[in-house]
């Protein structure tokens, strides 16, 4: 056989959990062709041959979870995924998508994507899921997409932000949406339920949109209503949604946010065991940090949210209301308070924040100090004055329970990437994930097994998404492939770098083309986008 790639001296993680094997990998045109004995004939034929060197060589990283939506439109080879060794990336989440979108409510979309955006414009020229696919189809991918349709977005096209139950017919036509949706490709929907306007969403109202996907077998993805102290209850949302309608969801991020809810993964991943157990079919995903990341403004009290940003605003401009705003931040623990949760001034970092760039990368308590302002009330100020294009890094959850959550055969790893606007910082999430799971987690901590790892970034992802040729090693699957020395991967983002690279990952194969090549960027790209069938 002679393929157009061998590459030999490979120690083979097949992505199945499998053991690794001595062997060698054939690929022709953009498929694996060959996985077996490394046989030197092959290597002497093939039209180019890679020494794997006796390295990890494995199916490349499905990263289901990311927020690259609008990035792809200014970066489309996206080397941040590249580099970590990831080949597919999910987007649309947290309830977040750019389509699908109703004309007259453009504008409010435009806001409600204000923290994904990362400073891309946006022409808007797009309107059905399916157009918005075709406009990335037309880019030079360098990872393949997985795009889910967001409820946020879908709200918005027939609701605006009201904070009111839709009505039969707006309920009616936002089922059209989600259905019409999946059948132009989307994976399923996602949820954002802190977020207005799915924080307006009822229980009930997400059963009976997600029963528009059962026949369609759309994946359910959410992030909870809750994930601090109530975090169970979040966790039963989901369950109760995913076995009303017999469908498959999945928790996003999963964790225990702020010093009241720590532990209460050990309940929760308990009450995901327990469904499974009596047939519900919901799993969960989770990023290796114990720093969380979102808008700043999620610092405000729930009611302060009511409306839509621009009544944020409106509400901080009002003195009265802004000292009552900041006595609940500092004294308030009936809700989940993120000032409090992250220790304070000192544990709220802003890393977005276009109109207030100085403050970006520094602490609440940092940004005090600069301007002789107290924490809260600076913060204010820059939430109004960047009128909903803000972030912020909250240091909220704890090792242990990123371990203990970590462990769990119900959980698959993802980055939660938000990608950082020109000039602007970032959660190290976004360059260092897989390489932190293989670095620190696998070789230096021994949390989970080298192969366990591996399969929580292919074959778990690949099947929880009915992707069938993709997230296994094996004769005829898609060659989409990783190649990294174990000894030495490692990720190097921090929130004072969040840009650095990680190191070990060498080779990274996209459909069969040589994407990276000793770390670097070919120039060659070759990512899908993969329509849901
Ligand atoms: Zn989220």
């Amino acid at each position: 056989m002679r393929f157009d790639i061998y590459i030999k001296n490979a120690r083979i993680v097949d992505g199945t959990r499998s053991p690794w094997y001595r062997g060698g990998v054939g690929i022709t045109d953009s498929k694996i062709r060959y996985v077996g004995s490394d046989l030197p004939e092959y290597a002497a034929d093939a039209f180019e041959v890679i020494d794997a060197k006796d390295h990890i060589v494995a199916p490349g990283f499905i990263d289901v979870h990311t927020h690259s939506d609008f990035l792809l439109l200014r970066d489309p080879v996206m080397q941040s995924k590249l580099k970590q060794g990831v080949t597919t990336q999910g987007i649309g989440q947290c309830g977040i998508s750019p389509a699908p979108i109703s004309s007259e409510q453009v504008e409010k979309l435009d806001i409600y994507s204000g923290f994904i955006k990362a400073g891309t414009h946006a022409d808007w020229n797009w309107r059905s899921f399916g157009e918005w696919l075709d406009v990335l189809e037309d880019l030079n991918l360098g990872t393949n997409i997985v795009a889910f349709a967001g409820q946020g977005t879908i709200r918005i096209a027939v609701m605006g932000f009201d904070n009111r139950e839709p009505s039969s017919d707006e309920m009616a036509e936002m089922k059209k949406l989600v259905s019409e949706s999946i059948e132009q490709g989307a994976y399923g929907i996602t949820s954002g339920l802190v977020y207005p306007p799915g924080v307006y969403s009822s229980t009930e109202e997400l059963v009976e949109l997600c029963s528009a996907m059962t026949s369609k077998n759309g994946l359910y993805q959410s992030h909870m209503r809750n994930e601090g102290r109530d975090v169970v209850k979040g966790v039963e949302e989901i369950i109760h949604i995913a076995e009303e309608n017999r469908m498959p969801a999945q928790i996003s991020h999963h964790k225990a946010l702020g010093r009241s809810a720590w532990g209460l993964v050990k309940k929760t991943l308990a009450l995901v065991e327990d469904a499974r157990k009596r047939g519900v079919d919901v799993t969960v995903d989770q990023y290796p940090y114990t720093s969380a990341s979102t808008t700043l403004r999620a610092i405000l009290p729930p009611w302060v949210h009511e409306g839509g940003v621009m009544n944020v605003i409106e509400r901080l401009a009002d003195k009265s209301l802004r000292s009552r705003i900041i006595k609940e931040i500092e004294e308030d623990v009936t809700w989940d308070n993120y000032y409090q949760n992250s220790g304070g001034a000192s544990g709220v970092t802003v890393i977005y924040s276009p109109q207030t760039p100085e403050y970006e990368g520094k602490s609440l308590k940092e940004i005090a100090e600069m301007t002789g302002v107290d924490p809260l009330d600076i913060a204010m100020d820059i939430i109004a004055a960047n009128k909903g294009d803000d972030a912020a890094c909250y240091s909220m959850m704890c090792e242990d329970d990123v371990e203990y959550v970590l462990k769990n055969n119900n959980v698959m790893v993802i980055s939660d990437s938000i990608p950082p606007a020109p000039g602007a910082k970032s959660h190290p999430r976004t360059f260092g994930t897989n390489p932190r799971v293989l670095g620190k987690y696998v070789r230096d901590k021994h949390c989970i097994s080298l192969e366990d790892a591996i399969w929580k970034m292919t074959a778990f992802p690949a099947s929880r998404l009915g992707l069938q040729f993709k997230g296994i090693l094996r004769e005829g699957m898609d060659a989409d492939i990783v190649i990294f020395d174990p000894d030495t991967v490692d990720d190097k983002a921090t929130f004072e770098h969040p840009f650095e690279e990680p190191v070990g990952i060498e080779y990274v194969i996209v459909n069969g083309v040589k994407t990276m090549e000793f770390g670097n960027f070919t120039g060659h790209t070759n990512g899908k986008v993969l329509r849901k069938g």
